[in-house]
């Protein structure tokens, strides 16, 4: 008997395993921040102003610009009487009261559970408590976060170095807080570290790590322990994209970062079988998709979703936008 032709180019190797992280991708809050910005351009028409990027994702940005929105760093370049958004990660008291007495009229897009920490922040100060915020200097949550209490009465933290080298005295009133997007395995050694040089400090019941930051980190260590290559689609900027690349590494399994299928070096395929697939939660399924069809083009792609758990989670919009 004969055997089959076989064309030189058809691929011989088993399909690729794609396994996609579930839940993936936008979260409550970054929906809602999408949604004040494009419901802001059909209530007022184009345009409108948005304080810094609204969430951290060119793609979305891009989006929302053809639209009509105008993204700006500062309110002064916001022209009088135009609408201005503020983005999902909180803004510093002053922006708010600036943007009133200039008269402008303003959406806060803060996602609600950013604003969640400066409600406790103003708290623990009023308490009379000195904050040790842990989280990333220079991230945008982060200054929001500091806008919120007077000068002088937060300090932030980074690492668990950086907790040994607090100053304050043994029993000073100390109350700890913490940036939404962190990694929870570094956050709980941070937190174990603070309350061990200092029993007396005050904390929330859990750390302020937001759900969509856990489950996201969750799903991505379960693809990573069967997969030989992570892909997590997000910014460079996007802090919750960077964890999850972070978190995948720890397993063992290589991670890249990526803002595009485009971006794919086909080399990284070399010897792999199967790819985990997640997107940070400022990064539209759109993308994910693409990801999976770019895969396809270079190898037979088998698609499998591993779902660690399911959200629910809907943020209402502001006053302004419902009435
Ligand atoms: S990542 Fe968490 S804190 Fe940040 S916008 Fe999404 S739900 Fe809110």
């Amino acid at each position: 008997m004969n055997a089959p032709f076989q064309s030189a180019a058809v691929d011989a190797r088993p399909p690729l395993r794609v396994l996609i992280a579930a839940p993936r991708g936008f979260c409550a809050g970054v929906d809602r921040a999408i949604e004040i910005v494009e419901r802001a351009l059909e209530r007022y028409g184009p345009p409108v102003y948005v304080r810094h990027e609204i969430v951290h994702n060119r793609y979305v940005v891009d989006a929302l610009k053809a639209k009509g929105a105008v993204f700006v760093e500062e309110l002064d370049e916001v022209p009088a009487n135009l609408p201005v958004v503020f983005s999902a990660h909180g803004v510093p008291k002053a922006v708010p009261a600036e943007a009133e007495r200039r008269g402008l009229d303003y959406l806060d897009a803060t996602c609600p559970l950013v604003s969640k920490v400066h409600r406790q922040a103003e708290r623990q100060v009023e308490a009379g408590r000195h904050i040790v915020f842990i989280g990333h200097r220079g991230h945008p949550e982060v200054i929001g976060t500091f806008g919120q209490v007077p000068e002088g009465r937060m300090t932030l933290v980074e690492t668990v170095v950086d907790v040994a080298a607090l100053d304050f005295p043994p029993d000073a009133p100390l109350a700890f807080l913490t940036q939404t997007t962190l990694s929870v395995d570094d956050t709980a050694q941070v937190i174990a570290a603070l309350r061990a040089r200092y029993p007396q400090v005050v904390g929330p019941k859990a750390e302020d790590i937001c759900y969509a930051t856990s489950n996201r980190q969750a799903a991505v260590k379960r693809v990573a322990t069967d997969c030989d290559l992570v892909l997590v689609i997000g910014a460079p900027n996007s802090s919750n994209s960077l964890r999850l690349v972070e978190v995948a590494e720890r397993c063992g399994t290589p991670a890249r970062l990526i803002q595009r299928a485009s971006e794919i070096d086909p080399a990284w395929l070399e010897g792999v079988d199967s790819v985990g697939l997640t997107a940070g939660a400022s990064a539209p399924e759109q993308l994910v998709r693409e990801v999976v069809e770019r895969l396809g083009e270079w190898r037979e792609v088998e698609e499998h979703t591993l779902t660690s758990a399911v959200e629910k989670m809907i943020f209402k919009l502001p006053r302004q936008l419902t009435d």
